[in-house]
């Protein structure tokens, strides 16, 4: 594995500030340890909240537009990084070079849409009831906004937070995986790069980073200075985050665990519907949170579906993520491939036939296995729960009623798809009686959402929204301001209160 000092170094990162402590950081390429990392201390972390709160105060005070400015240049920066960062995405998470590039890409577009939201942060005037008054609404930051990230999208997922968090006025604490810390530390040098190009109404202190492991996070959550944590990860994270701030009071965000299916209909364009399911299922070998893990095929279809879908799998390049031409990386570590194997012999016990899922040896001690399919009689408990591996579970269906059913039955709802080239089919899919997620596909798979939209999932996926649309009002807060323009003081309901 090439010197990671100085791929940091080109990023701008001095990582001996850092090093020296027992957080090893683990490259799943090899199984080797790229360095050792000191976890911050409960202290260190309330001490970076506060002076995240300082900043704050001054970058509320800073006109949003003005705000945009610093969004535009931290996108310039990562344009100029993108290769350096995508490279160290990869080597950190494990998904291949073209995956870890289009992450940083996710982060350039985020980016944009936040310098053009700057301009945007619209409130409404609402007709009053009173004569000679006004009414409306204006939005106005939060405070120190807390992000949690998971190791599958170390970069991104921090950008869809941040770059609206600072738009809207917040300052951000940022708590990575503790799989990937060396991403964040890049990050935070590109972005501090960016803070010294903007002058000195960027306040020290505005974006800050936490290394370490569940306590540096809890301490986050716990910290009454933080007014909106913003979680994404496991539902067995996000349970405990919930409860945190709820005990609070505090607002939270959550993106959870998917179990994401699709349903593939009789019309289905078949060359599409393959290309849809391989690259959402084991893309990122699976460690998506919108890859696709159920697959409902119907009757009449399923027997030519499922060779094609098998001779595709065969086909896949399953190798080390740096090379060229590798479509499938490895897992994140053991772990990954112990609850793979698990799943794997509970679908066999349940009755499914299972293609694929072995451990492949290609580098050192990386984790890397072939993607499995499972053909299921049913949708059995297994299915039930969210493996974080490239398992692709196969039903057959009769009738769309049905299948819709099975779909939505599972405790999650992040994303969903269906192929069909029957509008009615793809119409009652998206209405309020079809899919029950927060994203819904028609002839495209459930994975790689774009950050125009809202993203997000229902149920144990969490309920939070990210990204585009009008997901900033979560990291604002609005006030309704009623202004009398007239020389009397009329009241509303029509109540009259003579002194
Ligand atoms: P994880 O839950 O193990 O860890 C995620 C983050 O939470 C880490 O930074 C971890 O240190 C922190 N954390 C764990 N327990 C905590 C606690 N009690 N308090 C505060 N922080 C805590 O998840 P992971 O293995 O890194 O990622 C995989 C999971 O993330 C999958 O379930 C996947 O579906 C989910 N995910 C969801 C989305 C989404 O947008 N819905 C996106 C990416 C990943």
């Amino acid at each position: 594995m090439e010197n990671i000092t100085s791929l940091l170094g080109t990023l701008g990162a001095d990582l001996t500030q850092y090093q020296g402590g027992d957080l090893a950081s683990v490259t799943p390429i090899t199984g080797e340890t790229l360095t050792q990392l000191r976890a911050d201390t409960a202290a260190d972390v309330a001490d970076r909240i506060a002076q995240a709160e300082r900043a704050f105060r001054q970058w509320r005070t800073v006109p949003a537009p003005r705000r945009g400015e610093l969004i535009r240049l931290f996108a310039e920066e990562l344009r100029a990084h993108k290769a350096d960062l995508g490279r160290l995405v990869t080597i950190e998470s494990g998904k291949i070079l073209q995956e870890g590039m289009g992450e940083v890409q996710e982060m350039i577009d985020i980016c944009d849409f936040a310098v053009g939201l700057s301009r945007q942060l619209y409130g409404l005037t609402i007709a009053s009831e009173r004569p000679g008054h006004r009414m409306m609404e204006t939005w106005h930051p939060l405070g120190v906004i807390g992000v949690i990230s998971a190791f599958n999208f170390p970069v991104a997922v921090w950008s869809w937070n941040a770059a609206l968090a600072f738009v809207c006025g917040n300052s951000v604490v940022w708590k990575p995986s503790e799989k990937t810390p060396l991403t964040a530390i890049a990050v935070q040098a590109l972005f501090d790069k960016a803070m010294t190009r903007f002058g000195s109404d960027a306040p020290q202190g505005l974006s800050q980073h936490l290394i370490g492991g569940q306590e540096c996070g809890r301490a986050l959550v716990d910290d009454a200075h933080v007014a909106l944590v913003s979680a994404t990860g496991s539902t067995r994270m996000g349970r405990a985050v919930a409860q945190a701030c709820a005990r609070r009071l505090a607002r939270a965000i959550l993106e959870l665990g998917g179990n994401n299916g699709m349903i593939v209909a009789p019309s289905a364009d078949l060359e599409l519907a393959i290309r849809a399911i391989v690259f959402s299922a084991v893309g990122t070998a699976g460690q998506r949170c919108t890859s696709l893990r159920r697959l409902f095929v119907q009757e009449d279809i399923y027997d030519s579906l499922l060779p094609r879908l098998k001779k595709a799998y065969a086909s896949l390049a399953v190798g080390n993520p740096l090379e060229q031409g590798t479509l499938v990386g490895p897992l994140i570590d053991a772990h990954a491939f112990d609850a793979m194997q698990e799943a794997l012999a509970h679908a066999h016990a349940e009755g499914g036939t299972v293609h694929g899922g072995e451990r492949i040896e290609i580098a050192g001690g990386g984790h890397y296995v072939r993607p499995a399919l499972v053909e299921m009689p049913a949708q059995t408990g297994v299915m039930h729960h969210e493996t974080f591996a490239p398992i692709l579970y196969v039903v057959r269906y009769r009738m769309l009623e049905q299948a819709i059913e099975w779909h939505n039955a599972v405790p999650q709802g992040l994303s969903s798809s269906i192929f069909t080239s029957d509008m009615r089919e793809a119409e009652v899919f998206m209405s309020s009686v079809g899919s029950d997620c927060g994203i819904a596909n028609v002839n495209i798979g459930p994975s790689g959402a774009e950050i125009g939209g809202a993203f997000g999932g229902e149920k144990e996926t969490g309920g939070g929204r990210e990204s585009g649309s009008d997901a900033w009002k979560a990291y604002m807060r609005r006030a309704t301001n009623t202004i009398n323009y007239s020389r009397a003081l009329p009241l509303a309901q029509g109540i009259s209160f003579d002194i």
